[in-house]
C-alpha cells in the first residue's frame, strides 16, 4: 500500500498534457485553460483619464485650498468620458471632467466635486458673459485621481500566461486587450464506467437487492467541473466479458474511470481484466479513508483510475487523483485546490498510518474559519458530499483530533 503523495506523484509522473489548441470566442472561455501567453500589443488603459467626476488642474494652482480658505479656479469646459478636451489648461483654469475622460493638456490632477463649488462671477457689463468660477476646497497631490496610461497593463507585458483557468477577469481582460477569440486547450475526453450486478439505471425499477447508479453522475459531474468532458459508458455486469467490452469503449478517450470492482471481493474482476487487455498496472491500494481500493494504469497510454464503488470513496479519490490529473492534462499550471487551516469543530478518533478525508462544513466566526463535520462518515454516506463545502484532511500519524485544533481544510468551490 502506498501513500496518498507517493500515489498522486505517480499518477501525475505518467500524465501528459494535450497536445491539441482551439481557437474559442471568449464568451465561451470561462473555465478552458489559456494555450498562448497573451501579451498586450498596447497600455491599459490607453490614455492618462480622470478617476472621479470633479474638475482637472494643476495642482500648484490650487496649493493651501481649504474650506475657508478656496482658491477658484475658472471653468473653461466641460468633458464626458469619451472626448477629448481640445483644449489646453492654463494658470488658474480648471475643465469640468468625468470619470474615464482624458486628462486635458496643462491639467495635472483631478479634484473630486464633492470638494468644489460652482459659483458665478459678478457681471461686469450688461454684454459680457458672466464666466463659470468653482471654488476648491481642498488642495491635492499632483496625479491625484488621474489613472495613468499603461497603470493596469504595460504594452509588451504577458497579462494571461499560457495554462491560466480562465475566470471572469481573464474575459474581460481579453476584451479590454482586443481578443475576441482565444487559443485554449481542447477539453480531455474522460470516459466513465460503472460496475456491479446492483445497479440499474436512474428510471429503472428497484427490485430487490437493487440499487441505482448514482456514482456515474456524481463522477460525470466531477469531470465536468475539472473542466473536462465526460462520456457516459453504462454499467457493466460483474463479469469478466461484460467488464472488458465497455473497458475498450474506454479507449478512444483520453483517459477511462471504471468505479467499483477494484476491492477484493469474489466479484471485484476490474483490476483481472485491465491486466488482460494488457494493462501496465501501477498500484492498486492507497492509505486513506476513505478509499483504500484505488487502481491506476496505464492501457495503451490511456491513465485508467479505477475508483472505489463507495460513492463517498469514489468522490473523495476523484477529488484528490482524479482532479489534479485532468487539470495537468488540460494544460493548467494551478492543479492543486486551495487548503487553508480552520479550527475543527468536534472529535474525531482515526486509524494511524491513513490519511482520512472528512466531510466538514466550513465556516467563518469572528473573522477565524471553522471546520464541522457534516454527520456520519461512512463512506456509503453521500449526504456527506452533498452538505459538504470542504474536505478537512488529517495526516496518517494523527491518532485523534479534538475540539479547538487545526485542521488543514481543502475549500470545494
Ligand atoms: P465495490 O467497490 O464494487 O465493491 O462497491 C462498493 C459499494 O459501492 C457497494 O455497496 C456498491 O453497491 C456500491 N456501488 C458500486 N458502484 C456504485 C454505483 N455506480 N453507484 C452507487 N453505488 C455503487
Ligand atoms: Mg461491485
Amino acid at each position: 500500500m502506498i501513500s496518498v503523495d507517493q500515489a498522486r506523484e505517480i499518477i501525475l509522473k505518467n500524465i501528459f498534457r494535450v497536445k491539441e489548441s482551439e481557437p474559442i470566442k471568449i464568451e465561451s472561455a470561462l473555465g478552458r485553460v489559456c494555450a498562448l501567453d497573451i501579451k498586450s500589443k498596447e497600455n491599459i488603459p490607453p490614455f492618462d483619464n480622470s478617476a472621479m467626476d470633479g474638475f482637472a488642474a494643476r495642482a500648484e494652482d490650487v496649493k493651501g485650498s481649504t474650506g475657508k480658505n478656496p482658491k477658484i479656479l475658472e471653468v473653461v469646459g466641460s468633458l464626458a468620458a469619451g472626448y477629448t478636451a481640445g483644449k489646453i489648461i492654463r494658470r488658474g483654469e480648471a475643465i469640468r471632467i468625468m470619470t474615464g475622460a482624458p486628462l486635458p493638456n496643462g491639467a495635472d490632477s483631478v479634484v473630486m466635486v464633492e470638494d468644489t463649488r460652482v459659483v458665478h462671477s459678478p457681471q461686469s457689463t450688461v454684454h459680457s458673459k458672466r464666466k463659470e468660477l468653482v471654488e476648491i476646497f481642498k488642495e491635492i497631490e499632483k496625479g491625484e485621481n488621474v489613472r495613468y496610461s499603461g497603470e493596469d497593463v504595460k504594452k509588451g507585458e504577458v497579462v494571461i500566461p499560457k495554462g491560466s483557468i480562465l475566470k471572469s477577469g481573464h474575459i474581460g481582460m481579453l476584451a479590454s486587450l482586443g481578443f475576441n477569440r482565444i487559443k485554449v486547450f481542447r477539453k480531455a475526453k474522460v470516459a466513465i464506467l460503472a460496475t456491479g450486478d446492483e445497479l440499474v439505471q436512474i428510471k429503472q425499477k428497484l427490485a430487490p437487492g437493487k440499487i441505482r447508479n448514482s456514482n456515474s453522475y456524481s463522477l460525470y459531474a466531477q469531470v465536468l467541473k475539472a473542466g473536462a468532458l465526460p462520456i457516459l459508458l453504462g454499467i457493466a455486469r460483474d463479469n469478466k466479458k461484460a467488464i472488458e467490452d465497455k473497458i475498450r469503449q474506454g479507449l478512444s478517450a483520453d483517459v477511462l474511470i471504471v468505479c467499483g470492482g477494484v476491492s477484493v471481493g469474489d466479484y471485484d474482476f476490474v483490476k483481472d481484466v485491465l491486466k488482460d487487455v494488457g494493462t501496465e498496472m501501477k498500484f492498486w491500494r492507497v492509505a486513506m479513508k476513505p478509499g483504500k481500493p484505488l487502481a491506476f494504469g496505464l492501457m495503451r497510454k490511456v491513465p485508467v483510475f479505477g475508483l472505489p464503488g463507495n460513492p463517498v470513496s469514489g468522490m473523495v479519490s476523484f477529488e484528490q487523483f482524479v482532479r489534479p490529473a485532468l487539470l495537468k492534462m488540460s494544460g493548467a499550471k494551478d492543479i492543486f485546490r486551495l487548503r487553508l487551516p480552520a479550527v475543527f469543530s468536534g472529535n474525531f478518533e482515526k486509524k494511524k498510518g491513513l490519511r482520512y478525508f472528512l466531510r466538514v462544513i466550513l465556516t467563518n466566526k469572528d473573522g477565524r474559519m471553522y471546520a464541522s463535520l457534516t454527520g456520519p462518515q461512512g463512506s456509503g454516506i453521500l449526504r456527506s458530499m452533498v452538505l459538504a463545502n470542504g474536505i478537512a484532511e488529517l495526516p496518517e500519524d494523527m491518532e485523534a483530533i479534538r475540539a479547538g485544533e487545526s485542521a488543514e481544510v481543502t475549500y470545494l468551490e
